[in-house]
Formats: structure tokens, C-alpha cells, sequence
């Protein structure tokens, strides 16, 4: 459904009198008031009106043929855009309380009774008036409190994206690395099931540098971070670990498992060709791993001091190799179970 009466607008008031010369009388009486007037001649016509417009008040003749005008007041309560449309009740007669009382009931927030007093329509509308602009007022600074939350919230995710981000890569960073796998290894061991870790360190990655360049140097990183992300698993999580340095957190796998991971990963980066810059260059990659179920009680510090080593030895044994070495499997392993396809 909708309204035409916004913020900006004026305020509406429907007068809503079967005489047409009550309704000349009412809007001659309420000229100097700042509202947008609207008439009507029946209780049907009044509700059709309300349909197309949000009313700050109705003023509202009890006396009426066909639908009177406490009818009128009870089909507004039954409709959720009107009920809360302030309702004066007008009458000539049923002045007494009881009367008064089946008004209130309807939804009338106050009476007027004919001949009308002038000075008293007026400020009883002025009121009302006042009223419909601070109701409007505050649910403009609701509506912009909402917006500015919003916008806070946007800014914070954003803010939250960059932290755990590295901007080069687009890959995790360090930091978020440090936390996950301090969740990743908590829930291994609540749930019994292993988690392995590699780390990774390009090889010879400061001739690339020395010899293309540091911007041809950024593209190597670009590239391997994606060889990286498409050759593991969609459960694992690839890190930028520092400057050529990449870490790689493998839920749910053994070592041979992870193993098989990390052999996919090291062939992947040694079979690419980078397109930089400064031509077409290539490079491998070193990589040691571990598995949480090597451990007693494992430990992050623990893990990665081993990983660490076996890293170090791959860069011993001649580099571009995976340690512990990989056994031989058939290359076209299922790694998410482990099995041969
Ligand atoms: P190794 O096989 O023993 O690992 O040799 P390496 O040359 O890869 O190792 P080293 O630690 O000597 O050099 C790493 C280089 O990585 C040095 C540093 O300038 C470069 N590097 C680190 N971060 C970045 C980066 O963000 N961009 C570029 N282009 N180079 C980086
Ligand atoms: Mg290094
Ligand atoms: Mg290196």
C-alpha cells in the first residue's frame, strides 16, 4: 500500500462530513492552519481516501447515513496503516459519557461538538498537528540512526576484511593464520581428528627480485598465491606467511594425506610460467609438513617448530621438494579421503 504523505510533506487532515456545508465551515475555520485539507463525504469515501494518503488526523462527523461514523473509527482500528491515525469524533448530539465512551473505544482521541468553537478546533488540531510533525521527526533520525549504523557496520566488516587480509595476495595474512589455527587445533582435539601444517618458502625467490625486478617479484607472489588456492582442498586454507613465505592449515588430514596436498601444490607452482613484466618466469618451491596425531599434545608452537625443520631440510636436501618425503602414490589420489580414485 501506498502513501503519498512523506516526511517532507505537509501534514494531511481528512474531514469527513456527509453535509457539504460542514465541510465549507471546517475548512474556512481551519484556513490559517499548515495542513493540506481533504475532504469526504461518507464513511466508504473517508476509507478510501486513507488508503491513498497517511493522515496526521481525521476529523470525523458521527452522524452519518449508511456507515456512522464510530463504523468508520472501527474499520480504521482493524487496518494496521490506519490504526494509528488520531481520530476526532464531531457530533451534535450523544454528548453525554456513555456515548463518549464508545468513541474513545473506537480509537477517538478526543471530541468536538457542534456548533463548533472556532479557537477550540484550532488548537485541538494544532496539537495534533504538532504531534504528527515530532512523530515524523523522530522516525526521520530513526531512519538516519539506522542508515549510520549500517554504514558503521559496512566500515567495520570492511576494516575486518583488510586487517585479516594481505593486500598483495589477497590471502590471509600472518595474524589470521596465528588465530585459526589455534581454533583449527582446538576443535581437532575435541573431535579426535588430525590436522596437518606446511609451510612454505619459494626458492631462490631473491634472484627473481635481483634479476626482474621487485614489481615482477610482486607478480611471482600473485601468481603462486593463486597455484597455491587452486591446488588444495576446499576444506584447507592458504596463508600468506611473510614476504615469499606461504602456510597452508589441512583439516581432517594425516600426513600422507597432507602430504599428497602439499606434492600437488609443489608441482603446481614448478609446472606454472609466471607472466611478468620482464617475460615469462619460473620457479619451485619448498615445502616441510606435519600432522597433529605426530604429537602427543600438540601444540602450534610445537607444530610449526617442526614444520619449520622439515622446511629447512627440503631447502637442504636441494629444495623444490616436499619433506617428509612424499611416498609414491598414483597421481590421481583423492585427497579428500586419502584413496586412490
Ligand atoms: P631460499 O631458496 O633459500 O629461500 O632463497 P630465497 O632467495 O628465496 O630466500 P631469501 O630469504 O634470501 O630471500 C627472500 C626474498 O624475498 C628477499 C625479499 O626481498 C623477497 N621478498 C619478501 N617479500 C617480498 C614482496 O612482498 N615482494 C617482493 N618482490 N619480494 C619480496
Ligand atoms: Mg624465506
Ligand atoms: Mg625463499
Amino acid at each position: 500500500m501506498t502513501h503519498s504523505a512523506s516526511c517532507n510533506d505537509d501534514p494531511h487532515v481528512l474531514m469527513v462530513d456527509d453535509r457539504e456545508e460542514n465541510l465549507i465551515a471546517l475548512e474556512a475555520l481551519l484556513s490559517d492552519v499548515d495542513a493540506t485539507l481533504h475532504q469526504a463525504r461518507s464513511g466508504n469515501e473517508a476509507l478510501a481516501s486513507m488508503l491513498k494518503h497517511r493522515y496526521a488526523l481525521v476529523l470525523l462527523d458521527v452522524q452519518m447515513p449508511g456507515m456512522d461514523g464510530y463504523e468508520v473509527a472501527d474499520l480504521m482500528q482493524l487496518n494496521p496503516t490506519t490504526r494509528g491515525t488520531p481520530i476526532i469524533f464531531v457530533t451534535a448530539i450523544n454528548k453525554d459519557e456513555p456515548h463518549q465512551c464508545k468513541g474513545y473505544k473506537s480509537g477517538a482521541v478526543d471530541f468536538l461538538f457542534k456548533p463548533i468553537n472556532p479557537f477550540i478546533l484550532q488548537c485541538k488540531v494544532r496539537v495534533f498537528l504538532d504531534l504528527w510533525r515530532q512523530r515524523e521527526e523522530i522516525e526521520l533520525a530513526m531512519r538516519q540512526l539506522e542508515a549510520a549504523n549500517r554504514k558503521i557496520l559496512e566500515q567495520q566488516e570492511e576494516l575486518h576484511k583488510l586487517a585479516i587480509h594481505d593486500h598483495l595476495t589477497g590471502l590471509y595474512q600472518r595474524r589470521w593464520f596465528d588465530e585459526m589455527i589455534d581454533k583449527t587445533l582446538a576443535t581437532a582435539q575435541r573431535t579426535g581428528e588430525p590436522v596437518a601444517i606446511a609451510l612454505l618458502d619459494l626458492d631462490h625467490f631473491k634472484t627473481i627480485n635481483d634479476t626482474a625486478g621487485h614489481e615482477a617479484g610482486d607478480d611471482v607472489l600473485v601468481s603462486v598465491a593463486q597455484s597455491l588456492e587452486h591446488s588444495i582442498r576446499a576444506m584447507d586454507t592458504v596463508f600468506r606467511y611473510g614476504g615469499e613465505e606461504f602456510a597452508l592449515i589441512m583439516p581432517q588430514a594425516r600426513l600422507a594425506l597432507a602430504q599428497n596436498v602439499c606434492e600437488r601444490v609443489r608441482q603446481a607452482v614448478a609446472c606454472s610460467s609466471v607472466p611478468t613484466s620482464k617475460g615469462t618466469l619460473r620457479l619451485t618451491v619448498s615445502i616441510g609438513v606435519v600432522c597433529s596425531n605426530e604429537f602427543e599434545e600438540p601444540t602450534p608452537r610445537e607444530m610449526m617448530r617442526t614444520a619449520d625443520m622439515r622446511l629447512y631440510e627440503a631447502k637442504s636436501a636441494g629444495r623444490n621438494r616436499v619433506v617428509p618425503v612424499v611416498p609414491v602414490v598414483p597421481f590421481d589420489v583423492d585427497t579428500t579421503t586419502g584413496t586412490s580414485a
